[in-house]
């Protein structure tokens, strides 16, 4: 009995040890770093984040059910460098809230979706070089008393959850009433049913926006920065040395300044 007490000892001695180095190994890997390049490469397929209520950068054209606009024609060249053929893309769409949220899940591997490079956003995910510059401004309807971010006081002013559009709003007006929308399809048609008296965000986006109905035109200049960046899972570096050396090749080989004029109508 003393016999086969001292050998289940040692067996569970044995096990414990095995089980001890299994942890060592596994927490190594967890604390590895992802590889999306490689992830891309086996599946054989890039799968981006998009947006697809965003006219001119990422938009779903109901009729067609075509995603296109500035952003899709940017993720496409990237699907081309890294696969040799634009069409190995899937599509997937995010907004603003849900973004970097599927981008931690390993949804997506990549977000290309106006998204400005902030020092907040920094901590979540990895960021590219700046592809695009835009600026937040106002949307009105045409004959509005609103001229700039100055007019706001006691106006009601509509933005998109999870945008930079919010805070600095917030910030710059501060006796605005903000209201908050899911998106940029249900934030325009509050605006145009009069649920607001302005609409937010990027004067990229308000473009857009005012191109699908002439009754509406963006208020005064810009009044903030919105450097968009694509952005990549937190701590894969290399992937992003890649993005940046892609976004480079872009703008050197006139494909950028393509897409750029394909989209954006220069004022
Ligand atoms: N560029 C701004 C942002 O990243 C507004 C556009 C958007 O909501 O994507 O928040």
């Amino acid at each position: 009995m003393k016999k086969q007490a001292r050998w289940f000892l040692s067996a569970l001695l044995i096990v414990v040890l095995a089980l001890a180095a299994g942890c060592g190994s596994s927490g190594s890997s967890g604390s590895e770093k992802k590889n999306t390049l490689e992830a891309i490469k086996d599946r054989g397929k890039l799968v981006v984040g998009v947006k697809y209520d965003t006219n001119l950068f990422g938009y779903k054209d109901p009729a067609s059910g075509k995603v296109e606009g500035f952003d899709i024609d940017v993720a496409k060249a990237l699907a081309k460098k890294i696969l040799g053929d634009e069409s190995k893309i899937e599509l997937k769409e995010v907004t603003s809230k849900t973004r970097v949220q599927m981008l931690q899940n390993g949804d997506i591997d990549a977000i290309i979706a106006t998204m400005t490079i902030t020092e907040d956003r920094k901590k979540e995910v990895n960021f590219s070089d700046v592809y695009f510059e835009a600026g937040q401004s106002l949307l009105v309807k045409k004959g509005s008393d609103i001229k700039s971010v100055e007019d706001l006081k006691g106006k009601k002013v509509l933005a998109v959850k999870g945008s930079t559009s919010v805070a600095n709003v917030k910030e710059k007006a501060p006796d605005a009433e903000v209201l908050e929308f899911e998106n940029y399809a249900e934030a325009f048609t509050a605006l145009k049913s009069g649920q607001g008296d302005t609409l937010t965000t990027d004067n990229s986006i308000l473009y857009g926006m005012a191109a699908q109905d002439s009754n509406y035109e963006l208020a005064g200049e810009p009044f903030t920065d919105e450097p968009y960046g694509i952005a990549i899972v937190k701590g894969d570096d290399e992937f992003t040395t890649y993005v940046n050396d892609f976004l480079k090749e872009l703008k050197d080989s006139g494909e950028y300044d393509k897409i750029k004029q394909k989209w954006i109508k220069e004022e």
